[in-house]
């Protein structure tokens, strides 16, 4: 067989293929990235916030070098019914402990940083042009990639195109997700200076807030809210299951649950007076550990969102650590395949023990049942809420007539739900977390 033109193409340069392309290059490997973005990020969203552990394995001094917008430190989790919030607000030192840290980005910046370290290290990009096929030898095995007119070739093919990946369904035969598992991301940036932000915020110089929101912003329906701080801009946005954005019945699009969160009365003085600069949208899979479809083939591996690897909690979003941390497997793996002259799936198999050894893997285990017990939990994001401000009004509000104890203020409110019913629900979330 003729020589292929590469060691290995990388398809995509978000998190994971930038990431791969790097460790390849960095070994001394000729690698092509194709990427169908003008530059890379130019396509790419998040929330978003990336927790550093798996980026200081890759780049030890990224602090210094990547283009991080705040260390967050502050965390926010609200409850909202359509007039009240009830929040869990936390700052605390080990937030900002190294290992431990957050940092919110804006992928267009940090995506171009993430490529030039791979070009520095030696990789090749080819930009504004997608993958369409991956192409296989007569025994089925994937020996690189169509892109337009071009056919090019490599040992080993790294699909890393993020979410819902034709090719990993038309070439490689894994199953399509199903609309239960894919959620729809709406995001608006509006700048904001940083001294505001700050002073907004309650957050030192520098630093920054992360929030996730419940019920009100979604309509009561699963999905929730987000808010990141950067530099000086703020990140907001919800995240909606595809069967709700889909469904005609539903009366509120999602660009309307968007505008109706932005006048919620505890969202509105965040963003008062802030500029709308950008708005986006993107797909989020968030089926969990039953959406990982095969990620090692004969020639190729799949790496980050293409593989299914992200997860909602509700409390951590995750996706872009998970992305780093599977394109640095990814490319590790097939640089002991080509030094060992075997790029077959046998081969290239030290990635998929690498990933089932790792944090990756075992995080979308342990909390497999989650994405179910949300989508079957409909109290959370209606009568939670609710329920949650009842509390909160009966203990905060002073009107002058005697008070009763708390505990007959409280159990009128809980008992109205249920006392059995309620605490089974708890019992079963807690479990799945
Ligand atoms: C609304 C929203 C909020 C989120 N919030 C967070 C958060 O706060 N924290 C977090 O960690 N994660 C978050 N995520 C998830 C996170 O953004 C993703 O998990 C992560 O970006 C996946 O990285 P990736 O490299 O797999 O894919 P991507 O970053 O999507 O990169 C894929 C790349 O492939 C390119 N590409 C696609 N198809 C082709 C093709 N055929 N040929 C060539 N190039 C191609 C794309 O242009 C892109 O550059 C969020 C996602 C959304 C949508």
């Amino acid at each position: 067989m003729a020589e292929a033109d590469f060691d290995a193409i990388v398809v995509g340069s978000g998190c994971a293929g930038a990431v791969a392309a790097y460790e390849l290059a960095k070994a001394g490997k000729s690698v092509l990235v194709v990427e169908r973005g003008n530059f890379a990020g130019a396509k790419n969203m998040t929330g978003g916030r990336i927790y550093s552990h798996s980026l200081k394995k890759v780049f030890p001094d990224f602090e210094q070098e990547a283009p991080l917008e705040r260390k967050i430190t502050h965390e926010r989790m609200a409850f909202m019914d359509p007039e009240s919030q009830m929040a869990i607000d936390f700052t605390s030192p080990e937030l900002a402990e190294e290992a431990k840290d957050s940092y919110s980005v804006l992928r267009a910046p940090f995506d171009q940083w993430l490529a030039s370290k791979a070009e520095d290290a030696g990789a090749e990009y080819i930009y504004g042009i997608a993958v369409e096929e991956l192409l296989k030898d007569e025994r089925g095995k994937v020996v690189g990639v169509r892109a337009g007119e071009d056919e090019i070739t490599a040992e080993v093919t790294i699909v890393a195109e993020g979410v819902n990946s034709l090719l990993c369904e038309r070439s490689l035969g894994n199953p399509r997700p199903k609309p239960s598992q894919m959620a729809v991301g709406i995001k608006q940036v509006f700048e904001l200076p940083a001294a505001q932000i700050e002073d907004r915020f309650l957050v030192p110089e520098g630093e920054g807030a992360a929030m996730l929101f419940v019920g009100d912003c979604t309509h009561g329906n699963v999905g929730g809210g987000f808010l990141y701080t950067n530099k000086d801009s703020i990140s907001l946005g919800l995240v909606a299951t595809i069967s709700l954005a889909a469904d005609g019945a539903n009366e509120t699009p999602v660009y309307q649950m968007l505008e109706d969160f932005k006048n919620h009365p505890a969202v509105a003085p965040i963003i008062r007076g802030a500029k709308l600069v950008e708005h986006s949208g993107h797909m989020v899979p968030e089926g969990g550990y039953d959406m990982v479809p095969r990620y090692v083939f004969d020639g190729a591996l799949v790496a980050g969102e293409s593989a299914g690897l992200c997860m909602n909690m509700g409390y951590q979003v995750r996706g872009m650590d998970f992305a780093v941390a599977s394109g640095q497997m990814a490319g590790l793996a097939a640089v002991k395949a080509l030094n060992a002259g075997d790029t077959s799936a046998s081969g290239l198999s030290s990635y998929k023990t690498a990933m089932e050894d790792s944090f990756v893997i075992k995080d979308l285990e342990t909390f497999r049942r989650w994405p179910h017990v949300m989508e079957g939990w409909s109290n959370m994001f209606t009568d939670y809420p609710v329920m949650a401000r009842e509390i909160f009004n009966a203990l905060f509000s002073v009107d002058g007539e005697p008070q009763k104890p708390l505990a007959r203020r409280m159990m009128p409110i809980v008992k109205k739900r249920g006392l059995l019913k309620l605490a089974g629900e708890v019992r079963k979330a807690v479990k799945s977390l």
